[in-house]
């Protein structure tokens, strides 16, 4: 039996860990065209403010991968033919396998204005692109960044860490619109204006300008233009789907697989950021572009090439992130409607933030600890948790585990409410009593 495994991100080493957990025999071949293998892509952003090293992004160890016993192949395939079960790969050679997994990720959408392809325009996906926004940052002095997101937002702190004068653009009127409240978002904004960030709302650049083949300035669309050595965008993510579009497998937004994260084809897998995931529970099929996910998918997936019939349970998407400094949980369907800084999803975020609850909302804290929750008929739906995290971890608990909270549900939802010792008190009580 042959498992091949293309891409090395995260959902595919933990397929790898779930095959070899149970098929001690069988051949493994990973194939990943990034010449860095496995790594925590999370862990950029910190590599760009200086709070890590290269050497702490690669999580495991060579005795690690000796005892998963697979092939590597440092190669880019460039086509799945799903009747010969072939894979042909960028060096010519053709791989046979009798279990896939597709598990490619995703890829930053570039940006189309004139001058995109001038040196010092830059996106933040891979490794490569984290060292080679290093280097600019040596030279440069003042950067433009474009987007919305929690990638645009690493790209600013990254860069003014670094002392390089940032300008943020924004298309919108505030940053991060879908995910955020405006409350949020002011606080957000705040913070990166009082780091020395020079944000400008209701902007879009129409064209880079450069010189000699580099980024020197940006024409706005309302004709202003800006001077800058260089620029980094980040506007959103898309599935990596074009092996499976050219092999004929059923495609949405991403690669569609039911929870067993099986293709319409039995023997083709596909999990992480590239697959859009059937969801028993509410019935849709939804793109997630983070790290858990696509590690218990990848696992899932695994577990299923080896004939282990184990769904993939859909988790609350969850993420514990930095927004301007600030530690930041976001949890369960939170959102506020579209955002103009960011085309479809984004590194970090996930599509089930975006969905407007049917909920009230209470809040509460209005300076820098904040907590925003989505209250619904009789469990709470979605929590953004600001600044101080005592709330997070039992939030986590009430929203995933879909805790019966209508004892509290006036309480939360009160005028000045103190929604912290609401949460605290039904959360120690419902310690004490199940
Ligand atoms: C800067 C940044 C910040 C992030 N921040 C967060 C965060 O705060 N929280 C969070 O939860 N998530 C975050 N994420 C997202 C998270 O890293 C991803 O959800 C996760 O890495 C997805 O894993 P994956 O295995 O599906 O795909 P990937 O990690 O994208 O791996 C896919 C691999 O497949 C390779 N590949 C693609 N096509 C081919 C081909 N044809 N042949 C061979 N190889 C191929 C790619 O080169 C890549 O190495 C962040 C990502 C980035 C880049």
């Amino acid at each position: 039996m042959r498992y091949a495994i293309i891409g090395t991100g995260v959902a595919g080493i933990s397929a790898v860990e779930a095959i070899r957990g149970v098929d001690r025999s069988g051949e493994i071949v990973m194939l990943g065209d990034d010449p860095h293998g496995y790594y925590s892509r999370p862990g950029l952003a910190y590599l760009l403010t200086g709070e890590v090293q290269d050497k702490s992004l690669f999580p495991k160890t060579r005795e690690e991968y000796a005892k998963l016993n697979f092939v590597y192949k440092k190669n880019r395939v460039l086509e799945i033919d799903r009747t010969a079960k072939t894979l042909q790969l960028d060096d010519r050679s053709l791989l046979s396998y009798d279990k896939l997994l597709i598990a490619t990720g995703a890829f930053a959408i570039p940006l189309t204005v004139p001058g995109a392809n001038l040196q010092g325009v830059m996106k933040l996906d891979h490794l490569e692109d984290a060292r080679g926004i290093l280097k600019h940052a040596k030279r440069g002095r003042t950067a433009i960044v474009v987007g919305g997101g929690i990638t645009a937002l690493e790209l600013t702190e990254g860069l003014l860490a670094r002392g390089v004068h940032v300008h943020y653009l924004l298309r919108g009127t505030r940053y991060w619109s879908n995910v955020l409240d405006e409350h949020e978002s002011r606080i957000v904004e705040g913070r990166l204006q009082a780091e020395g960030v020079t944000l400008h709302f209701r902007s879009e650049v129409q064209e880079i300008l450069g010189r000699s083949g580099k980024v020197i300035g940006v024409r706005l669309l309302d004709g202003r233009t800006m001077k800058c050595d260089m620029l980094a965008y980040a506007v959103g993510i898309k599935p990596r789907i074009d092996l499976a579009q050219s092999a004929d497998l059923a495609i949405d937004r991403g690669i569609l697989v039911n929870e067993y994260l099986q293709t319409n084809d039995p023997d083709v897998y596909a999990a992480g950021d590239v697959a859009q995931v059937y969801d028993p529970l509410t019935g849709r099929s939804v793109l997630d572009s983070l790290w858990s996910p696509a590690r218990e998918q990848g696992y899932a997936a695994g577990l299923n090439m080896v004939g282990k019939h184990k769904p993939y349970i859909k988790t609350v998407p969850l993420n514990v992130t930095r927004l301007a400094g600030l530690t930041t949980t976001i949890i369960g369907a939170v959102g506020n409607g579209r955002d103009e800084d960011l085309v479809g999803i984004a590194r970090g975020d996930s599509e089930t933030w975006r969905q407007l609850p049917d909920a009230i909302v209470a809040q509460s804290g209005f300076d820098i600890n904040r907590v925003r929750l989505l209250v619904g008929e009789n469990h709470l739906i979605g929590a953004v948790v600001m600044g101080d995290q005592k709330l997070s971890a039992p939030l986590q608990k009430i929203i995933a585990e879909k805790i019966n909270i209508s004892s509290i549900r006036d309480g939360l939802l009160r005028k000045d409410a103190k929604i912290a010792d609401v949460i605290v008190d039904f959360w120690l009580h419902h310690l004490v009593t199940s």
